[in-house]
Parts: C-alpha cells; structure tokens; sequence
C-alpha cells in the first residue's frame, strides 16, 4: 500500500490539532509468512479470502505504517502475531517476543484452549517474552465462526494467570452477531465477572462497526469496569458516539488494526454490512471495493477522525479526547503486574 494517494493537509488540519504527543495504537500485528503452515488466503480453507492482507508484516512495517500515519507523533503500539490456525503457534509466539523489543512495541501472546498449552508453559512464554499479556486465539479462519462460544475460546487455564498477574486480555468476540448476541454479551459478563483482576480488551468495539449493532451491544458492559473497547476498524461516527455516551471514554483505547488499517480508504456501511471502499493498489477481498479516482487517506487517521468527530459531538472535553489515543491504553499496560511489567518491556527496547 503506496499510500501515493494521500494529502497530507487533511491528516495536519483535522487529525493532528487532536492528538497527543504519543500514539498508543492498542491493537496491530506483525507477522512472517515463514511462521505459518500456509498462506490463509491461498489455502482454499472456508473464510481463508475474508481479510487478505500482505503475506510478510515484519515489526519494521509496523513502524513505518505508523511513523506514516502520524508522521509528526511518536507512535507506539501493542502488538501481537496471526491469531488462527494458519500460524504455527510456537514461532509466532516467538516472533511476537522479538518484535516486543522494538522501540515502542508492547507486546501480547497468542493463547486459547484450542491450542492446548498447559498453564505452566504459557507462564513461561509470558515469562521469556515480557508479553503484557493475550491475545485469544481464534479457532476459525475469517468470518466461519460457526457457533462458536466465548467460553470455548479460553478459560479458567487462561483466565487464572490473567487473574493473578492483572493481563490484557484482547478479545475479538465469535459469532455473526456480535457484541449485539446475548450469548457473547453473557460471556464477555463470564470473563468480566469471574476473573474482575483481568483487563478484558473487546477488539474492534466488540466488532459493532454498525450503529445498529452497537446499539443493541454497548448496555451490557455498562457495569463492567474492567472490560474496554478498542477502536480498531471503527470508522463510523455514530457507533463511537453511542460507545461514548454509554460508558466511561477511559474505557475506549484508540486502535489501527494494522497491516489492514494501512489501506488508503475508509470501511461504510452499506445497508447491513460493512464496506471497505480503497484504492486500486489494495490486494481483492471479501467485502473490499476498489474504487479508482478518489481522493482518500488511511484507513488508521479515519478512525482517528472518527474518535475525535464522535468525542467532540459527545461532549467530553479535549482532553478526555486525547486520552484515548495514549493515556487511557498506557494505564491499561501499567496495571499489568503493578507497573513492573510495562517497565520490563521499556527497558528491553533495542536503543
Ligand atoms: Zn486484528
């Protein structure tokens, strides 16, 4: 993604004046064709063409792809491997270890019952890491989530070293429905309420990218003070002031998605499902159109815009506003085994 496209006028005249002097991005990816079993999109496995992306994203895109967004910040990020079954687990974990040493990079493990890793190996990777805590593995490729439940994606041999050292917990929920689905709304309460010492993360805002599937999922996490939003792939105004006017905007931590939030466009809605609308550079996927003749920016400043347009029409104030892009996310990283960890992972960054 060239990105040749881009004004950068449009990031410096309604993006910049809003944001702190750091980017915390709480939700990217870095990976290695070399770590997986096979390249999901060309496996012809069910769901494998739902989110085609580049095939090698190495901890050195990553931080180009933010330094490119936000050119005059400087950009931070969790980070975490390819979470389904195309990646061989171990390496990955590995990978995302390595790239954790990178200036700026927090890093999370990969983890999930499917995987079957005993709890005493996964302390010990988190341990060898200085992960910050999980990332749930995702039992399916793409959108083939089947009927899959919270409660099968991780538990207790999961959830109690979480519990005990304070972890992140970065969810992408199962099901077509969504956040909006009373069984994920009940096991999101499962996770929330049984181990309330975890940091829960939902990514995408719980996947809502519509109003009416926010609308109808942003009630039943009022109560729970220890789950949070993250805003990857969010880019309409209306689902993140719903999100706003519903819980604390502590609880919401700015998010790319990065390699895919790199596309030069912006993800609609077009009636009931999402719509990325890109450049002619980026690779055919499901639900992607690439249109020839507009003037558009990356995808990672439309979210940004949209954090800031939905926080000003909500009311809060500037500050609570810029919060969301560092504060709110770094004091999600500093509750993590009362500080010590964050600490650990800054002082391990290659200089
Ligand atoms: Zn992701």
């Amino acid at each position: 993604m060239t990105g040749m496209h881009v004004d950068p006028a449009f990031y410096q005249e309604r993006i910049a004046p809003f944001l702190p002097p750091r980017v915390l991005d709480f939700h990217a990816h870095v990976w290695r064709k070399s770590d997986w079993h096979a390249v999901p999109w060309k496996s012809g496995a069910r769901g494998g063409t739902y989110m085609v992306a580049d095939e090698d994203y190495p901890v050195e895109r990553l931080s180009e792809d933010g330094r490119r967004c936000f050119p005059d910040r400087e950009y931070r990020a969790v980070c975490f491997g390819y979470p389904t079954p195309s990646a061989d687990n171990e390496k990955d974990t590995k990978y995302a270890a390595y790239a954790g040493a990178t200036h700026g990079m927090y890093p999370l493990m990969i983890v999930g019952s499917p995987l079957g890793v005993p709890a005493d190996v996964i302390r010990q990777r988190l341990e060898a890491g200085r992960f910050l805590g999980f990332k749930v593995y995702l039992p399916w490729h793409g959108d083939d989530y089947g009927r899959t439940t919270i409660q099968e994606m991780l538990g207790p041999n999961e959830m109690d070293i979480a519990q005990d050292l304070g972890l992140v917990v970065l969810l992408h929920v199962p099901r077509t429905g969504r956040l909006a689905d009373p069984e994920v709304q009940e096991g999101v309460r499962w996770l929330s309420e049984g181990w309330p010492g975890a940091k829960i993360v939902l990514a995408h805002c719980g996947r809502c990218y519509m109003p009416s599937e926010m609308e109808r999922a942003i009630g039943s996490l009022r109560d729970l003070s220890n789950v949070y939003l993250d805003s990857s792939m969010v880019m309409d105004e209306t689902v993140l002031r719903m999100v706003f006017d519903g819980i604390e905007s502590s609880r919401v931590l700015f998010a790319t998605d990065f390699p895919v939030a790199a596309m030069v466009g912006r993800r609609v809605r077009v009636a009931d499902h999402w719509v990325d609308v890109v450049t002619s550079d980026a690779p055919a996927s499901a639900f992607r159109v690439r249109a020839e003749g507009i003037s558009a920016t990356y995808m990672a400043q439309e979210i940004a815009l949209a954090v800031v347009t939905a926080g000003r029409a909500a009311g809060l104030r500037e500050e609570r506003i810029r919060q969301v892009f560092f504060e709110n996310g770094m004091s999600v990283l500093r509750s993590v085994r009362n500080g010590s960890a964050v600490k650990r992972v800054e002082e391990a960054w290659r200089a």
